[in-house]
């Protein structure tokens, strides 16, 4: 068994009420690990540290930051495998993908963020005539929190911390109680690379005790929280009369609009990928595919036949597609749509039964499933399921097909299939999202804006969005006198 500690000042300690939270690998159903159940009594230790870290961290030079950050990428990618088992192990995603994208997108961001401040800047404006020169001084903001769930552990944890260390903030960061364990690992990993006691400091536990107390305390200025969307409004109602600042990524609905002049075999081989990577608990999944009437029962077949060659298995086995989901009440919950769907008059196209895997019969094993649906406000259409579970529905036009994407209370990302610029460019400005991929999928340019629009969320990250957000914008105004 495992025993998983806080990294607090730069040293592991247990909770200090000594309680612990069994983790389970999702793969087996095992408990293998236990984690601290932290509560309000950490986070202000953890907070305390980080506040006696923030003078010296906050005007520490960037080249200092900068190297640090870039130490920690290099460190990760050096850890490359064991990261990606530990990964694979918590949440029951395939090792495969960890190894290929959780992992190196870790260590991208760190990579990245290490570089872009480096190259951040603030503005100045000369007011032209009257002898005033301003200028933006952006400062870091103190302690801030960052909380993370746990479809992509160590991809989102690292997405927020990056930028927040790079801008010279100090940060009191959890990952979700589900998978905690390569968080905790990259505690050492920060201590091998030099980043000074206090400025990191990892803390593990639940929402409502631990999270809770991150978003309540009164000294950690600004929040970046991803998660569901009923969690961000709860952290909204918290945060909003403290007036901290606050980031919230939060659920999504994803469409994806197929029309008949795209190219099809392309776009065939990403939906797939796009509807069931990750056992489809990706924030960005495209869980709801709007295909046109005149290439309808072609879709229909030739996807149904791609799924169906899916290989649900355990995420230690190299052939395996599809992995376990993340926990029981999870998969319970998938399920729980799967039985609504029909209840609606869904047809189950393929899959919407458990797998069982030799060796793991006690794992949360799903088969990738497809729902044909009627009605776009049915509520397998409606309700973010985030697991392995798309409808299907046929449309006639452009302008049908922009209100049946459209029609939903998220607006996170939309991915479009088409070879008709027109199109494009008309439905690119009109689809209420915060991304529009246009004949891809899940192609991220680190230096983008990312976030949602709707209930998917406020606020941007990435690039120097990020950095904006974990800096306060001061004006400095400056009268001079122009005769000598
Ligand atoms: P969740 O909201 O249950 O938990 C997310 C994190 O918030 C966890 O660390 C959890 O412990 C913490 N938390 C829970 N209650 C809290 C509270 N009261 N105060 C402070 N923290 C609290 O979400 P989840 O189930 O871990 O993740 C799945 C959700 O995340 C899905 O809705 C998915 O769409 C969303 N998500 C969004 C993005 C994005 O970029 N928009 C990315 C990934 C996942």
């Amino acid at each position: 068994m495992d025993y998983l500690k806080n990294y607090i000042n730069g040293t592991y300690c247990e909770a200090i009420s000594g309680a612990w939270i069994d983790n389970y690998n999702p793969s087996t159903g095992a408990v293998y690990a236990q984690i601290p159940d932290a509560d309000n009594k950490d986070i202000d230790a953890a907070y305390k540290a980080a506040q006696a870290a923030f003078p010296s961290w906050s005007t520490a030079t960037i080249e200092t930051r900068s190297r640090v950050l870039l130490k920690i990428a290099d460190l990760i990618e050096v850890n490359l495998d064991s990261l990606a088992e530990a990964e694979a192990r918590d949440n029951g995603k395939p090792l495969s993908l960890a190894k290929a994208v959780d992992i190196p997108r870790a260590s991208a961001n760190f990579r990245f963020f290490g570089n872009a401040i480096t190259q951040f800047a603030s503005e100045a404006h000369e007011s032209v005539g009257l002898n005033t020169m301003n200028y933006t001084l952006r400062q870091p903001i103190g302690v801030v929190g960052c909380i993370s769930p746990w479809n992509l552990p160590l991809y989102l944890f690292t997405w927020k911390i990056a930028p927040a260390l790079a801008a010279g903030n100090c940060v009191v960061a959890k990952p979700s109680e589900v998978t905690p364990m390569t968080a905790y690992l990259l505690g050492e990993i920060c201590t091998e690379a030099g980043l000074p006691p206090g400025v990191l400091n990892i803390v593990h536990g639940t929402g409502p005790s631990a999270g809770q107390a991150i978003v309540a305390h009164p000294n950690i200025k600004a929040i970046s929280f991803t998660g569901g969307t009923e969690t961000g409004a709860h952290i909204a109602r918290t945060a909003a009369p403290m007036f901290k600042k606050l980031s919230l990524e939060l659920g999504g609905k994803n469409p994806n609009l197929i029309f008949a002049d795209c190219n099809y075999e392309k776009m065939l081989s990403v939906t797939v990928k796009s509807s069931f990577a990750n056992q489809g608990q990706i924030c960005l999944c495209g869980s709801r595919i709007y295909v046109e009437e005149t290439i309808y029962e072609e879709f229909k077949k030739d996807f149904i036949a791609k799924v169906s060659a899916l290989k649900v298995g355990n995420p230690f086995d190299d052939d395996t597609n599809i992995g376990a989901l993340v926990s029981k009440p999870h998969m319970e919950k998938v399920q729980s749509y799967i039985k609504i769907a029909q209840e609606e008059g869904g047809s189950i196209l393929y899959g919407g039964a458990p797998v069982t895997v030799a060796g793991s019969e006690n794992g949360y094993y799903l088969q990738p499933t497809i729902i044909e649906i009627k009605d776009n406000g049915c509520r397998v259409n409606q309700e973010e399921i985030f697991g392995p579970v798309v409808t299907i529905m046929p449309f006639k036009t452009e302008t049908e097909a922009l209100e049946l994407a459209n029609g939903v209370k998220y607006g996170l990302s939309a991915t479009l299939w088409t070879s008709n610029i027109d199109r494009t460019m008309r439905l690119s400005a009109q689809i209420q999202a915060g991304i529009v991929w246009v004949n891809t999928w899940l192609n991220r340019d680190l230096r983008t804006p990312f976030g949602g629009v709707k209930q998917s969320g406020v606020g941007r990250e990435g690039g120097f969005e990020a950095l904006k957000f974990f800096t306060e914008a001061k004006n400095v105004c400056i009268s001079y006198d122009a005769d000598i």
